[in-house]
């Protein structure tokens, strides 16, 4: 789970950091307000969206004056601001943040997220903050300084020293940097976030760090441990087919290809993904349906999927254990006659009654659905269709 800038300046606040002073607003009056609160000679205006780039895309503005920051408020409340991160179709601006404007010494960048690899937390700092930390990787990853900590041993003051020399920091800001990452490491721990990202981390010209931006996600596995946190949940932020498939209990997350898959089992549908991309495709999404799908949930799969304007080609990929083929048949048959599918169907059905599957779906003879023999084959299949070929 991904939460706004303002939130996450104020839970890190609750654990020590620092973080910049400011105020979020959801209208023009409530702007002028917090500014005059804050009670500074200039602010910046942030655009609160789930989403990084905001800068770039105009949704960062500073503000001399207090008409400027209501100007600045008015600009951004109501946008659809476009970053790289937004995709094209942007996203709306319903909340803005005034922060205090600070005079920057020098922006770094810093984050802390399990590194799968290495089995622990990792820090990763650099001295090329405020850009793009992606390019950063991909054009010099021997800027990026990443010190893993063993969670037994903890965050020790060597990792820190490892950290600063890399960053090339004198003393005093050695010392300085020192003050400010345990704090935030706590609260990676104790959050159970998944990602915490400062971009940019400043030294401000009176030698502090502060938190200049703020980003944190969370484990959401965990977030029953922090009712506090999953309250902090804008459903407004996130995919609304992601959220409906939540109430039906299935894991529906929305990719850019153009191939829809319905699968059962995560291990089967991450396997799926694979294979239309070894086909020369691209999946539209990952979907498990769960270890016993029912015709009502394969119906509820087409219906999330048919949403996504770019699917060409649907994949369905059942291996029947639990789940019985026959009914699922039944449930394609019933899916494509109440939703009227009108893109091929390809189907793969394996397992417990997978022959009686066959003859149901051959009987409906639909000429959408085709039936695959196996994995292979269906994922050839589903390509072509969905590049318009004919199968
Ligand atoms: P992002 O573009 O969504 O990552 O938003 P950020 O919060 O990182 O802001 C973008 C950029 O605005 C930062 O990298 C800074 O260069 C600049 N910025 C933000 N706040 C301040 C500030 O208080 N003072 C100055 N001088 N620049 C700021
Ligand atoms: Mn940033």
């Amino acid at each position: 789970m991904n939460i706004h800038e303002y939130q996450a300046k104020k839970l890190l606040f609750n654990y020590g950091v620092n973080v910049t002073r400011g105020q979020v607003a959801h209208s023009v009056i409530e702007a002028e307000q917090a500014a005059e609160a804050l009670g500074c000679e200039s602010w910046i205006v942030k655009a609160q969206i789930h989403a990084g780039g905001r800068g770039k895309g105009g949704g960062v503005k500073f503000a001399r004056t207090l008409t400027e920051v209501r100007e600045q408020a008015e600009r951004m409340l109501g946008m659809n601001l476009v970053t790289h991160q937004t995709g094209e179709s942007g996203k709306l601006v319903q909340k803005v943040y005034i922060q205090e404007a600070y005079n920057i010494g020098k922006e770094f960048y810093l984050g802390i997220v399990l590194d799968r690899r290495l089995e622990m937390p990792v820090i990763m700092a650099s001295t090329e903050g405020g850009v793009d930390i992606e390019t950063v990787a991909v054009e010099t990853p021997e800027k990026i300084i990443k010190v893993g900590i063993d969670p037994i041993i903890g965050l020790q003051s060597y990792h820190l020293r490892k950290l600063a020399y890399g960053l090339g920091l004198d003393k005093d800001q050695m010392k300085e940097f020192s003050k400010f990452i345990p704090p935030l490491f706590e609260a990676y721990l104790k959050t159970d976030a998944s990602l915490v990202e400062i971009n940019p981390l400043v030294l401000l010209k009176n030698g502090e760090f502060i938190a200049l931006d703020a980003k944190l996600n969370f484990d959401d596995n965990a977030l029953y441990r922090h009712p506090e946190i999953a309250a902090l949940r804008d459903e407004s932020e996130e995919e609304a087919a992601e959220l409906e498939a939540a109430r039906y209990e299935l894991s529906y997350v929305k990719l850019d290809g153009n191939v829809g898959c319905i699968v059962n089992g995560a291990g089967l549908a991450m396997s799926t993904m694979d294979i239309i991309k070894q086909e020369g495709g691209e999946p539209a999404n990952f979907l498990d349906v769960g270890g016993n799908a029912s015709a009502e949930t394969v119906a509820r799969g087409f219906e999330l999927i048919l949403r996504d304007k770019n699917v060409k080609a649907i994949l369905v990929n059942i291996f029947g254990g639990i789940v019985r083929c026959d009914r699922i048949a039944n449930g394609i048959l019933e899916a494509a006659r109440l939703i009227h599918v009108q893109v091929p169907v390809i189907v793969r059905l394996d397992g417990t009654n997978a022959a009686e599957a066959g003859e149901i779906l051959k009987e409906a003879s639909i000429k959408q659905i085709i039936i695959a023999r196996d994995m292979r084959e269906a994922a050839q299949l589903a390509v072509q269709a969905a590049k318009g070929d004919r199968v």
